[in-house]
């Protein structure tokens, strides 16, 4: 009997697919296929399901896809979509926003604005889900995800659950670890297949812990300000970013006191294309799958680009973008 089959006869109320085609739930539109989806119904039955999950399969956890590349051979294991699966939220009695990961910004944005709270809107221009948001501390114009934070619920691999607060880690530029206890917080670097270091938060392999819910702090402010916020967020991105292309937002970190948007145009690289994959003339820090790009087209033009960046300037970008799965052979 297949894992899954055993999976599908316990009680789960949520829905188990098989080899289900990632490019429906990726930002990008490309890439492969994973062998298994699950998508919870809620918290309960998420917990139920990785009681029942053997040890050895390989867990993904994602949002909206807003920040990911699943490689065409596709995702070995099963991936936990929270999208739409974990998405209650609620003010409590102190006055914090309790979310959980399956809420999309724009909807945190709005729920905010709706009780007169402020300092939300940039959730508004992230098209990721709050757990994302969570995992790469997303922001933007000047506010980041973890400056909001009270509290988080994680769940461990097992099924157990935690109540965390910022200080369990470690917060940084689009970079969020879980202190190591014992190890004075520090992290073991890591090598991508493409030969430069990066923190392990940004390495993508299966999740031992993931974000299932936070509580968040906002200001009390007024709701019409807030909405007016929300609408001159999203003017501006569209003035300035290719929405009309999948894409996934920007593709690499900007190193500090510049921007990669910055050094990629000035090595003369706007419009660069490998099959299907174009780096943007409108924001160079965006790749627009202009056509049938191919997870391959995408990661070639990211590692093309960040070595011609390299030798024309002598800065090496770090992908901000998670790179998932196997490559097609
Ligand atoms: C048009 C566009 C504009 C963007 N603008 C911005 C911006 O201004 N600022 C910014 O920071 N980002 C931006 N992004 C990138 C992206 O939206 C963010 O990184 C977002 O936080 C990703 O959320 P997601 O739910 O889509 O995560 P996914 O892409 O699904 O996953 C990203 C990573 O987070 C992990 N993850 C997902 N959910 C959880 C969870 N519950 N617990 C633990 N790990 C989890 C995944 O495993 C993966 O490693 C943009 C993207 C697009 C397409």
């Amino acid at each position: 009997m297949t894992e899954s089959k055993q999976l599908a006869k316990s009680s789960l109320r949520g829905t188990l697919r098989e080899r289900v085609d990632m490019r429906k739930h990726t930002s990008w539109r490309a890439g492969g296929v994973a062998e298994r989806v699950y998508q919870p119904a809620d918290l309960d039955d998420l917990l139920v399901f990785l009681h029942n999950l053997p040890a050895e399969e390989p867990l993904y956890v994602v949002g909206l896809g807003s920040n990911l590349l699943v490689r065409d051979g596709g995702l070995r294991g099963t991936v936990l979509l929270l999208h739409s699966a974990l998405s209650e939220m609620r003010i409590e009695i102190d006055g914090s926003v309790y979310a959980e990961a399956g809420v999309p910004g724009a909807k945190l944005a709005r729920f905010a604005a709706l009780h007169d709270l402020s300092g939300a809107a940039f959730f508004a221009g992230i098209p990721g889900t709050l757990g994302g948001m969570l995992a790469m501390n997303a922001g933007c114009y000047g506010s980041e995800t973890w400056q909001k934070v009270l509290r988080v619920m994680t769940v461990s691999r097992q099924g157990e659950v935690h109540v965390r607060t910022p200080e369990d880690y470690e917060i940084g530029y689009r970079h969020i670890a879980l202190r190591e206890k014992g190890e004075g917080g520090r992290e073991k670097g890591g090598a991508t297949p493409e030969g430069f270091t990066l923190s392990p938060s940004l390495l993508s392999l299966p999740q031992e812990e993931f974000f299932v819910a936070a509580w968040l702090t906002f200001a009390r402010g007024d709701g019409a300000t807030a909405r007016q916020e929300i609408k001159a967020l999203l003017s501006k991105r569209i003035a300035s970013q290719p929405l009309h292309l999948p894409n996934a937002g920007s593709v690499f970190r900007n190193p500090p006191g510049d921007y990669a948007a910055r050094l990629i145009e000035q090595s003369g690289l706007k419009g660069k294309q490998i099959g299907g994959a174009r780096v943007s003339e409108k924001h160079a820090n965006f790749i627009v799958n202009a056509g049938d790009a191919s997870a391959a087209d995408i990661e070639q033009l990211i590692n093309e680009v960040q070595a011609e960046v390299r030798q024309n300037t002598g800065i090496c970008l770090h992908p901000e973008v998670r790179i998932v799965g196997e490559k097609k052979p």
